[in-house]
């Protein structure tokens, strides 16, 4: 039989379906602050005991808290995935046809490029292009910004890539849909997007940067683990653990949809 939930369960959960996905530097906080609020026994190390409580009710809902890695720094992520909706078709409530249209080529256009990344003018030219119904620039920078709003997209410099979210939660749909096109890492076989690839034609093997920071961390003289070719690439630094720390805590700290949820968990 399974363990019944608790409050401090459900408003773990309610956080994690306000945000849809939070590091885990967060959860562990969330836990603490669960189970502290409703008074019920914390342990730090049993976050995943934790979870799985949550995951069994959820399950007949179709629903699952699944962890994942954020290729921006390497850290945990928790999201809260739909499982019913294996692709594109679980925005399609909060997206019109021809937005959905263009996160499908965008998805393409990231899929399809070596740096896992597709710029702010390739996809202005495809919103010039949809079938469905035309985008102006304008409307595409609005849809684009909400992409990353709703956290499926992330931009930096004009360069989007697929975010966290998106990879945790479209795994499956990407794994079947560009098969061909989906690189594993070969550190953690993990989908790589961005990272860096063996100079050697013949080997051409792929890496996360923070993959590669591990992996070379202190050899002066690197090598691909699996040609044995040297390592051309500037070696990333590893992120310090405050650092992506302080991150979570800016992005927690910033008027996300869970500062709401707590205030409407509180006036009721
Ligand atoms: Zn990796
Ligand atoms: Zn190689």
């Amino acid at each position: 039989m399974s363990r019944p939930m608790g409050d401090s369960h459900k408003r773990f959960l309610q956080t994690m379906m306000s945000n849809g996905i939070i590091s885990s530097v967060q959860a562990k906080a969330l836990h603490r602050h669960c189970c502290e609020t409703h008074g019920a026994h914390f342990s730090p190390d049993r976050l995943e005991e934790f979870i799985d409580v949550i995951n069994t009710h959820l399950q007949p809902m179709f629903m699952h808290i699944r962890k994942g890695m954020s290729e921006e720094d390497g850290a945990q992520h928790y999201a809260l995935v739909n499982m019913a909706e294996t692709d594109i078709t679980r925005m399609s409530s909060d997206y019109a046809d021809n937005e959905l249209e263009l996160f499908r080529k965008t998805m393409d256009l990231i899929l399809d490029s070596e740096s896992g990344t597709a710029s702010s003018t390739d996809l202005l030219n495809c919103a010039d292009r949809l079938q469905t119904k035309k985008m102006k620039k304008k409307e595409t920078e609005h849809v684009l910004n909400k992409f990353v709003q709703d956290k499926w997209l992330h931009e930096k410099q004009g360069e989007y890539t697929l975010s966290t979210r998106c990879i945790i939660e479209m795994e499956q749909y990407i794994r079947t849909v560009y098969q061909d096109l989906i690189r594993l890492c070969h550190v953690c076989h993990n989908i790589v997007l961005q990272g860096q690839i063996c100079e050697n034609p013949e080997c051409g093997i792929k890496m996360h940067y923070y993959c590669v920071a591990r992996y070379f961390k202190g050899r002066i003289d690197p090598h691909c683990p699996s040609c044995s070719d040297f390592w051309a690439h500037e070696i990333p630094e590893i992120q310090p653990e405050s650092q992506s720390q302080s991150s979570s805590a800016r992005e927690a700290a910033a008027p996300t949809p869970s500062t709401s949820a707590t205030r409407r968990s509180r006036r009721s």
